[in-house]
């Protein structure tokens, strides 16, 4: 599904220093492909250059960067946007950005389910409704009518979750998605991720800084430090991980 040679991603800001990326390669095919490593070893960096989302003037290059195969890094601006609406999505750490801030999450459930099932306004705001108690939103009447400044985080990112669900994208890049959840909640949206992309056989790119929960919930895990991917294992195999930073974190789990 995605295939990325080399990604070496730099900063503007930071020219002096190492790229935030440094020719990171990695394969997702239809299955969950976390991505771990301590703050700042570039992983939302690296889900922001598949998205193309990144500020300008950074410096991106790769010898590769195939979707579905067509080359992200070549695309045209407009056919990017498609596949952003599309086929690829993205659940950002702070998903109060990813939300139209003029728009009521009510409206923007709504306008996902008559783009992508062509429902009229009256059936899309039934399935809105529907959609945000599938991922456990309380009180989905009143919630419909805030604003993304009017919700909080973990609210937030069950709203993209909602909306991924109408949308079904090919793959989605996960960005931290239940960090902001308490305990319960964070293994009712699991479930429902896990079945939204193993039922469609979509692939997903998951950011975590847990280990356990990784090792738990994907079929892959790749070990970024300082900009790289230093490790690549199944999620079964990580305790036979190697690189210092993979075993100090095994280490530091209870028993
Ligand atoms: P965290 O676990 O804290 O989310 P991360 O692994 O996602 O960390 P990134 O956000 O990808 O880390 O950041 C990687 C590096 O790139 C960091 O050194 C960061 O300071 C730098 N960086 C990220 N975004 C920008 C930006 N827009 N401008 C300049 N530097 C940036
Ligand atoms: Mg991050």
């Amino acid at each position: 599904l995605l295939s990325v040679r080399n990604l070496t991603v730099s900063f503007p800001s930071l020219h002096l220093l190492p790229p935030a990326v440094r020719n990171v390669s990695f394969d997702v095919g239809r299955e969950k492909v976390g991505i771990i490593g301590e703050s700042g070893s570039g992983k939302s960096t690296t889900g922001r250059a598949i998205m193309r989302l990144h500020p300008p003037k950074t410096r991106i290059t790769a010898d590769r960067m195939e979707f579905a195969g067509r080359d992200l890094l070549s695309l045209p601006e407009r056919e990017m946007r498609a596949i952003r609406g599309h086929r690829i999505s993205m659940i950002l750490q702070d998903p109060k950005y990813s939300l139209n801030p003029v728009m009521t999450v009510g409206e923007q459930i709504a306008e996902t389910a008559i783009l992508h099932e062509r429902l009229n306004r009256r059936e899309a705001r039934q399935r809105a409704m529907e959609m945000m108690e599938k991922v456990h939103i309380r009180d989905p009447k009143r919630v419909m009518g805030l604003y993304p400044h009017e919700i909080s985080g973990g609210m937030g990112q069950r709203i993209m979750i909602s909306m991924m669900l109408i949308a079904k994208p090919a793959l989605i890049i996960a960005d931290e998605p239940t960090s902001a959840l308490d305990v319960s909640v964070r293994q009712q949206v699991l479930s429902i991720l896990d079945e939204l992309v193993t039922g469609n056989e979509m692939g997903l790119i998951f950011i975590s800084h847990d280990l356990n929960l990784v090792r738990s919930f994907c079929d892959r895990v790749l070990i970024m430090y300082a900009g790289r991917v230093v490790e690549e294992l199944r999620a079964c195999d990580l305790d036979q991980a190697r690189h210092p930073y993979t075993r100090g974190l095994l280490e530091a789990l209870p028993n």
